[in-house]
């Protein structure tokens, strides 16, 4: 079985919970249940490692290009176990692994500055970046490796230590990436524990943690925001998303169809930052919603494990259920169904890719976040209206335009009130991209240098100059 890891060891946990496959909706292994004592010597493990962590940066640029090459080296063990536990395709699992190794090769590379602000007269004033200590890092199911990379490599590289919990429906390559970890850093510095909800709450309440990392719900995020409030514990939220993508009139259909579509379904639908309304004017609407539809139809749903299968199943079974719930009041709201609209498959929480049109934008499936392979197209007439509608949400993590001049969309992407702006593209990023929810989307920033000094807090000295 895999193990939680704490203080460099591995800990087997003496209570255990099933982990379901969701291509097939059956157990097919089990992970430790974190107990209350076992948390507890997780962040006494944390704490002491950081005495001697925060000191020098040379041995954590290594560690971190270490971790690289451990990672990269067992992308194919680590990728099974993501699309086993949380459904995508193998190639894409595999794809996140190396991004995860990425991440800590990119972390590796950076600088945390020292400014000098002042040093003239009798004083020289120096900003320094100090690490916080330990951090509580609580991720999703939907990217379970690279989300966690993510966390880790930044805060490890500023000289914090961590403690780390996966979903509950996704813990196996977290866990196992926590055992590689172990032989790139000295015990202590990364910890990862597994369990549920409480868990987390248990974590972001403990008085060693300084400095929260949280990626999930927006739900989740203001409950742990509230929480941390007590001990005034810094906290880093990325959270959910409704993104709009908005195509022009001077698009090609067809040659957009295919980078639409992967921008909504990637991941059957379950990234933060997906298409999850899509604007489309009238002009070209009904050739758009034809490529559109007609590239559907072509995408092969199945188990992530079989080479034929292009798009796996829903990760969860709450999820399905969520997404037919969607699907059910969207018909009830006058939608249209072009294409979809139905689970597939003898077992496993496969949905067919599906195309809604003519809702209204009150409608659930517009107004909320789907987080699967539904989408709604929605036609406008006028630019300003769509960008008013696109904005008209309590979410704000990303969104982009699409046009066949790329001028024109950069004057309407400073329009869209949202972190990331894409244009004639959605989802790409690099580890360089900082990520930042604007609204009810996130609060701080993480991922590329900005991201990094999110794990520093500064100070400053303050001296004679001589
Ligand atoms: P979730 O909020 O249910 O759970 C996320 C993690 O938080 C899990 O580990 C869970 O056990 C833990 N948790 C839940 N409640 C907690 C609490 N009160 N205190 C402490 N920990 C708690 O989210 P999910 O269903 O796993 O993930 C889907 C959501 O995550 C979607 O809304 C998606 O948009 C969002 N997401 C955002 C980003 C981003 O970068 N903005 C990336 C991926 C996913």
């Amino acid at each position: 079985m895999i193990s939680m890891t704490i203080d460099g060891r591995k800990i087997a946990g003496a209570d255990t919970y099933g982990v379901v496959n969701p291509a097939t909706g059956a157990v097919f292994a089990s992970a430790p249940n974190c107990s209350q004592a076992e948390l507890e010597n997780a962040m006494a493990a944390a704490s002491r490692a950081f005495h001697g962590w925060q000191r020098e940066e040379g041995p954590r640029r290594e560690a971190l290009t270490r971790a690289a090459d451990i990672v990269a080296a067992h992308a194919d063990e680590l990728g099974r176990l993501v699309t086993q536990e949380q459904g995508k395709t193998l190639a894409n699992s595999i794809r996140e692994v190396n991004g995860a190794a990425g991440r800590f090769r990119y972390a590796a590379g950076l600088e945390i500055p020292t400014d000098i602000v002042h040093d003239r007269d009798e004083l020289r004033v120096e900003v320094w970046r100090r690490p916080y200590g330990v951090v509580a890092a609580i991720t999703p199911w939907n990217y379970p490796v690279i989300v966690a990379a993510g966390k880790i490599a930044a805060a490890v590289r500023a000289g914090n230590t961590v403690v780390l919990k996966p979903s509950p429906f996704t813990p196996l390559a977290t866990l196992r990436l926590g055992e590689l970890l172990q032989e790139a850093f000295p015990p202590g510095v990364i910890n990862v524990i597994s369990g549920g909800d409480e868990l987390g709450k248990s974590m972001i309440k403990h008085p060693a943690v300084r400095k929260i990392s949280f990626t999930g719900s927006t739900e989740a995020g203001k409950h742990i925001l509230a929480a941390a409030v007590p001990d005034l514990k810094r906290t880093i939220l990325e959270l959910g998303g409704n993104d709009a993508a908005i195509v022009l009139d001077d698009v090609d259909p067809a040659a957009i169809a295919p980078r639409l579509f992967w921008g909504a379904f990637q991941n059957s639908g379950q990234v933060c930052s997906a298409i999850k309304r899509l604007y489309v004017h009238e002009r070209v609407y009904k050739r758009v919603a034809e490529a559109l539809t007609e590239f559907a139809r072509t995408v092969r749903v199945g188990d992530g494990l079989d080479p034929a299968s292009e798009l796996g199943p829903v990760s969860t079974e709450p999820q399905l259920r969520r997404v037919e719930e969607l699907v059910a009041d969207a018909k009830a709201s006058g939608g249209r169904i072009r294409v979809g609209g139905a689970r597939t498959g003898s077992r496993g929480y496969f949905f067919t890719p599906t195309l809604f049109e003519e809702l209204p934008d009150q409608a659930r499936l517009v107004a909320e976040e789907q987080f699967g392979p539904v989408l709604p197209l929605l036609a406008f007439t006028d630019v300003d209206d769509a960008i008013e509608r696109a904005n008209a949400t309590q979410y704000g993590l990303s969104g982009s335009v699409w046009s066949g001049s790329v001028a024109r969309a950069r004057d309407l992407a400073s329009r869209l009130d949202c972190g990331t702006v894409w244009i004639n593209q959605h989802l790409m990023v690099v580890p360089a991209s900082p990520t930042a929810g604007h609204k009810w989307s996130g609060l701080g920033v993480e991922n590329g240098a900005v991201g990094l000094l999110e794990f520093t807090q500064v100070q400053t000295l303050s001296l004679p100059r001589s």
